[in-house]
């Protein structure tokens, strides 16, 4: 993940349409098709710290997963179960990291599993994912202790995603395959430079810093090839995937896979929502999306075609993947467990751990409990019994900084125009709010429209 001076740079072969200045596509070998590959597989969380350092004074914001970000990093340690909730939400784990590690250029973390103990360990026989938990007596666990993590094969002839040796080609929109004469034609073909006069060849170095910006280009260009590696400059500033919204998503609500209830800040005359003001579960399925990986989050909105370059991309992750990518839930670690699920996750069980020295059984805590109280079972990040105020746009904010008088005179609304209405969502609605997280900057209006009522509330 960090920088150094012996950073690994990529060759790549760009094929130009020299008349139009653009990428017709790129021929690279499975190293870096991996790399690519591994963008798709960072969480949300980690894509937004990413870009936010890459690019400091004019970053693209990536839906409303940017201001859901800045929510968890302005919110007080206090208004979290645990220090370790904030840590685990600002750098997000993913079960791919022990993967990634045989990656060439790897930008998931790299110290592998570190485990932590309190320095009463040989007492308490508790360990923790985060240096910040508290253990069951009480003490910080604040000490590394060697782990018996999973090693990494390096003898693997596969890619980490791709398998074989094959050599690629990579379409400016993002469609990666395997060369072949005929795919080179018919590009050059689809884009009118078949008598190839116009059509010249460009070697580039890619390291680290043009992975960042091809990062952020998939994001806000149409052409993340020509725009990373030709016109470095033009940043777009608008999110390009297709803005659809599901119109069959209707309220109905199943009760078997839990409810989550708020109240929705209506504007009567054209039915918008303003904000929401919640509990803490809302707010935990909420920061939730920042821990899933961006393909997740395309695959459990079921279709990729309307993600424009990233669904291309992560079409062809499927397609060329000599790993399982078929199922359409996401896996996350067991401590992103929240008390109501209703994402269409599935929770990695822990795996037991011993010291590598006695083979004795350790317990692995649940970080956003306190001092390792078991018997909750799955809490969530944020205390309990607290309010939250969430804007259309995903700003979260405890209630307790906020006036809703402040909140109205700001949006320019009159007290007659407004009504409150009681919102249930399910597993549906939960997941239709994580797709319009990523597409557009309006999220609880596209993914709630028909939860609320539209028809005007009886005076009394
Ligand atoms: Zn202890």
């Amino acid at each position: 993940m960090a920088k150094s001076s012996g950073e690994t740079k990529f060759t790549l072969k760009l094929v130009v349409d020299e008349e139009n200045n653009k990428v017709v596509f790129a021929e690279a070998c499975r190293d870096f098709v991996d790399v690519l590959f591994s963008l798709l597989t960072l969480p949300m969380g980690t894509i937004v710290r990413f870009l936010e350092n890459h690019r400091k004074s004019e970053t693209v914001p990536i839906g409303c997963f940017s201001n859901l970000y800045k929510s968890v990093v302005d919110m007080g340690t206090d208004d979290f179960e645990t220090e370790a909730c904030k840590q685990m939400l600002l750098y997000p784990r993913s079960l791919w990291d022990v993967h990634c590690r045989r990656l060439k250029l790897n930008l998931h973390p790299t110290d592998g599993i570190k485990l932590f103990v309190c320095s009463t360990f040989t007492i308490c026989k508790m360990c923790s994912y985060f240096s910040t938990s508290r253990c069951g007596c009480g003490m910080l666990m604040n000490v590394e202790i060697p782990c018996n993590g999973i090693t990494v094969d390096k003898n693997i002839q596969d890619g980490v995603f791709v398998r074989g040796r094959s050599s690629f080609i990579i379409t400016d929109d993002l469609k990666v395959a395997v060369r072949s004469t005929d795919l080179v034609l018919r590009n050059l073909n689809s884009v009118g430079c078949g008598d190839f006069s116009t059509v010249g060849e460009r070697l580039v170095d890619v390291g680290f810093d043009e992975v960042m910006t091809l990062l952020e280009c998939i994001f806000s260009s149409n052409a993340p090839l020509t725009d990373t590696f030709l016109n470095r400059q033009s940043l777009q500033g608008v999110m390009k995937t297709c803005e659809t919204l599901s119109p069959d998503l209707g309220r109905e609500i199943d009760e078997s896979e839990g409810v989550i209830t708020f109240s929705a800040i209506v504007r009567k005359h054209d039915m918008k929502v303003l904000y929401v003001e919640c509990g803490e579960d809302f707010v935990d399925l909420l920061f939730s999306f920042l821990a899933v990986p961006l393909e997740s989050v395309i695959n459990v909105s079921g279709d990729s075609s309307t993600f424009g370059c990233i669904g291309n991309l992560f079409k062809s992750f499927k397609v060329l993947s000599a790993t399982e990518v078929s199922t359409s839930k996401a896996v996350l670690p067991h401590y992103y467990t929240c008390q109501k699920q209703l994402l269409n996750i599935i929770i990695e069980q822990p795996q037991s751990f011993h010291r590598n020295s006695t083979k004795e059984p350790v317990a692995l805590i649940d970080s956003k409990s306190h001092g390792g109280d078991q018997s909750s079972g799955g809490s969530g990040f944020m205390k309990r019994d607290a309010k939250f105020t969430v804007s259309d746009d995903l700003i979260i904010t405890p209630m307790t900084s906020s006036s809703a008088i402040c909140i109205l005179k700001k949006l320019e609304s009159r007290a007659k125009d407004i009504q409150v209405q009681e919102i249930r969502i399910s597993k549906k609605q939960a997941t239709s709010l994580l797709r319009a997280s990523l597409v557009t900057s309006s999220a609880l209006n596209a993914a709630l429209w028909n939860s609320t009522s539209k028809k005007p509330k009886q005076e009394t």
